[in-house]
């Protein structure tokens, strides 16, 4: 027998429609890329991102053409988000800081029919526009008076585009399950894979984001992502904050300490987002200046582990509350989130930080397992480690047109394999180990390249750590720590040893310790070890 309730299509423009109608009042703030502040509200927004639809049909733009942006988080993004995936387009968000090769070959493979970009972005636009196959014209993300000189062809300024549009739109109602937006995850090897997002599985999401054991975003907050939003929509915020009707902060281009903490103060920030690098360059500014946060509750890490120093600096000497979460591009991309349950509150101190440092419990809508070579699950004992594979109505069900991709990325159940090892406990909480491709096989035996990494960056001395396997003609693999010091000859080996032997199993101590002055990155700021593997991939050990 079937239910009797309303079949309403849970779609993007529903949502800041609801923002503009319930909480037209409250304010989106950005640093724009020209300079000043810029101040308006939800009702403003969404009367441009109305006079913006207007100006896509106008264009020609066709349901399921896809838009590309190459843009930092400000409200002229947010207005593309809306207003493209809202008139049936798909938004398609290109990380600017991928290789010139991939950012060609993602516009083409996404057949991207124009490009939004921001100011920063035009001169790395024009070395590689003239390989685009169909782009029909470039929007630059600014006004007139700031338009750049510039090689794309047919490029305008965003507010020309829009200029003297009618601020309505009648959005069209469709189904639910039509694309929405296009992301491509950086991927350490091989081509970029495109993950399309769904109007259903957006708006699914930004309620899993909004409940409170998740990452709790309501009327009475003031956002600030640092996480950007060509990096997994900003992790939902630029739709969750729309749901609740929060305050949103964005900070545009400029993302070191000093410019964050300005508007932490200035707008009274409660809750910000990012990935431990940004956290690290914050918490240098906030040590030097001797400043404090007057607002700032809640600060949520994800995108790589969060090191235990951070947690415990951020705890106890800013008073923050620290959410560690996990997830993925193919997973919209919230997974896990650690906001701690009840029981966990009067836990000793140090048990409740090392249910900080694990990546969060799952969230209701996604279901994990673990499984081991052969593919058999394992149980969820907090002990057992194996590779997790995810299954829910925000999870990818295949890549973007392109059968190898998604024939390697599921089981014969139609689970997606996330390529992380770790292990999960009884209440939930997943604790990742390693990727799959950089965990250290020695023996046998399993050793983290995460943990040791995180050991080795408690060291005052160590600016950054990243940990490979080398190949051992005994053990097969050992690991090689590969440090980069905070001061030129900082740290040295037998001081490094000696820190590591009280911190990590005897077993799991590094083989040797090299010195560089930089480790190189993906384009989404985590460490690139397949580039340090081909370096010290035939490093003596001695
Ligand atoms: P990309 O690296 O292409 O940007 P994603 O952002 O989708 O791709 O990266 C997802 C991966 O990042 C996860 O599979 C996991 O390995 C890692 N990751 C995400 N959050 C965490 C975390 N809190 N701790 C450790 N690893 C994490």
């Amino acid at each position: 027998m079937q239910g009797l309730m309303m079949d309403v299509p849970l779609l993007i423009s529903g949502l800041i429609q609801h923002a503009a109608r319930y909480h037209g009042d409250t304010e989106i703030v950005t640093r724009t890329i020209e300079g000043p502040i810029h101040r308006y509200t939800w009702a403003d927004a969404y009367g441009r991102v109305q006079q913006l639809a207007n100006a896509l049909k106008d264009l020609g733009v066709q349901p399921g053409d896809r838009l590309a942006t190459l843009a930092w988080n400000t409200h002229r993004h947010l207005e593309l988000y809306y207003g493209i995936s809202g008139m049936g387009a798909v938004l398609h968000t290109i990380n600017p800081r991928l290789f010139p090769d991939q950012i060609r070959y993602i516009v083409n493979h996404a057949d991207d029919q124009w490009i939004f970009v921001d100011l920063s972005f035009v001169p790395l636009l024009e070395k590689v526009a003239g390989d685009f196959a169909n782009v029909k014209g470039y929007v630059v993300l600014t006004d007139d008076a700031h338009m750049p000189a510039t090689t794309l062809p047919n490029a305008r300024s965003y507010e020309s585009l829009i200029a003297g549009q009618p601020a309505a739109f009648d959005w069209p109602q469709f189904d639910e399950k039509t694309a929405s937006s296009l992301c491509y995850t950086s991927g350490t090897t091989g081509n970029p894979k495109g993950v399309l997002y769904t109007h259903r599985s957006t708006v699914i999401h930004s309620y899993c984001v909004c409940a409170p054991d998740a990452l709790g975003i309501c009327s009475r907050d003031v956002i600030l992502p640092v996480v950007p939003m060509f990096h997994v929509n900003a992790w939902g915020c630029a739709y969750s904050t729309a749901m609740a009707g929060a305050k949103l902060v964005l900070p545009g281009a400029k993302l070191d300490g000093a410019s964050l903490l300005e508007l932490f103060e200035t707008e009274q920030v409660n809750c910000t987002l990012g990935v431990p690098t940004v956290w690290l360059g914050l918490l240098a500014h906030m040590e030097s200046t001797g400043s404090k946060f007057s607002s700032l509750k809640r600060l949520v890490v994800g995108g790589s582990a969060a090191p235990l120093s951070m947690i415990v600096t951020l705890e106890e000497k800013y008073g923050v509350d620290v959410i560690h979460a996990w997830g993925m591009t193919e997973m919209s991309p919230i997974g896990t989130t650690g906001v701690l349950k009840g029981k966990m509150l009067t836990l000793p101190k140090d048990d409740r930080y090392k249910l900080k440092m694990k990546q969060g419990r799952v969230v209701y809508g996604v279901e994990l397992k673990i499984v081991d070579d052969a593919g058999t699950r394992l149980p969820h004992d907090g002990v057992a480690q194996g590779e997790l594979l995810v299954r829910g109505p925000w999870i990818t069900s295949g890549y973007y047109e392109d059968e190898a991709a998604t024939k390697a990325a599921f089981d014969s159940e139609g689970w997606f394999r996330t390529g992380d090892i770790c292990t999960i406990d009884a209440d939930g909480f997943v604790q990742i180990t390693d990727r799959a491709k950089d965990i250290i096989k020695s023996g046998g035996e399993w050793i983290s390249s995460i943990d040791l990494e995180n050991a080795a960056v408690g060291h005052p001395g160590v600016a950054e750590a990243a940990v490979i396997g080398v190949h051992h003609p005994k053990w097969q693999e050992r690991p090689l720590l590969i440090i980069k010091p905070r001061t030129a000859g900082g740290v040295d080996k037998a001081e490094m040893m000696t820190f590591l032997e009280e911190r990590v199993a005897k077993w799991w101590l590094p083989d040797d310790i090299v010195f560089v002055d930089e480790l190189p990155h993906t384009a989404t700021g985590k460490l690139l070890k397949s580039k340090l593997r081909e370096e010290f991939g035939r490093h003596q050990l001695p």
